[in-house]
């Protein structure tokens, strides 16, 4: 693909068992998204239409592009991922030429799942009608709202959208036909972060000191991305000071450090 605002992935190797927490939010996305696409008779034998649309919400880091790919993988989906924001930036005066080109795509290499991170960027309620900025914005919405009524529910084709910001969206988009389905996606409680913090080490050598409950107990306020980020960095510690395995110290240390960047960072909110 010519396009560089889109990331085509044929197959993904991320699945279900990469993400921790999230039980109920994976069943909505096989309900809506891999049975539609493996076993569409089913739903036509029942008589009813599968959701054309899934929309995640939720903070940043918490595993949505991660969900996303991970039944891509399940059904041996074509994944094709787009940005909002790039959307805009890069296709200033094209973005609904790229919808498109994009849904034209997903036609082509069905079964296809189209992934839209950051829908708010192009699906906002408009603020300035006559800014000529936002007209842009708003045709782009258009191009995409029209593509969604286009495309047949029974078809190979699921679209996956996320955004940070849901009190924001143009209601437009979450009508029936559209985002019929809307999933909340929470940051992780105590025992879904030792999860994640256990995936994300699963293939490190790990001393046996190592305590994923307690490292749970001190990583409250930290995504599934923090979590990522503190495994890698124990074992950073771990290679620097020529270790043999990485151990609680290690977790600690590297705790510590992502921890009190996450603490600064919430200080600089207003
Ligand atoms: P954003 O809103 O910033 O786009 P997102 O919700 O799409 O964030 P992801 O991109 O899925 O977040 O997460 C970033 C990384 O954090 C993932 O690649 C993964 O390594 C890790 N991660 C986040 N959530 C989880 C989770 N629930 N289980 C395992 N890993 C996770």
């Amino acid at each position: 693909p010519t396009v560089s605002a889109m990331e085509v992935v044929e197959a993904q190797d991320v699945d279900f068992n990469d993400v921790g927490g999230l039980d109920e939010q994976i069943q909505e996305l096989i309900e809506s998204v891999e049975l539609p696409l493996l076993k569409p008779d089913s739903f036509a034998r029942i008589g009813i239409s599968p959701p054309k649309g899934v929309l995640l919400y939720g903070e940043p880091g918490t595993g949505k592009t991660l969900l996303a790919k991970a039944v891509a993988h399940r059904t041996q989906a074509t994944f094709v991922r787009v940005v909002g924001s790039e959307l805009i930036q890069k296709y200033i005066g094209d973005g609904a030429k790229l919808v498109r080109d994009l849904f034209d795509m997903a036609r082509k290499k069905s079964p296809s799942i189209l992934f839209i991170d950051e829908l708010d960027a192009i699906a906002s309620r408009r603020l300035n009608d006559t800014n000529g900025a936002d007209r842009e914005v708003q045709r782009t919405l258009m191009q995409l709202l029209a593509e969604m009524d286009g495309f047949d529910s029974r078809g190979e084709i699921r679209i996956i959208a996320a955004t940070n910001r849901l009190d924001v969206l143009d209601p437009a988009i979450l009508r029936p036909g559209r985002f019929d389905r809307v999933v909340y996606v929470p940051m992780p409680d105590e025992e879904a972060r030792a999860n994640i913090l256990k995936i994300h080490s699963r293939y490190m050598n790990l001393g046996e000191d190592v305590d994923f409950k307690k490292l749970a107990r001190m990583t409250e306020t930290a995504s599934g991305a923090d979590l990522n980020a503190i495994a890698m960095e124990a074992g950073m510690l771990a290679v620097r000071f020529d270790k043999e395995s990485i151990g609680m110290q290690d977790f600690l240390e590297s705790t510590r450090k992502v921890m009190s960047k996450l603490e600064s960072k919430q200080e600089e909110l207003p």
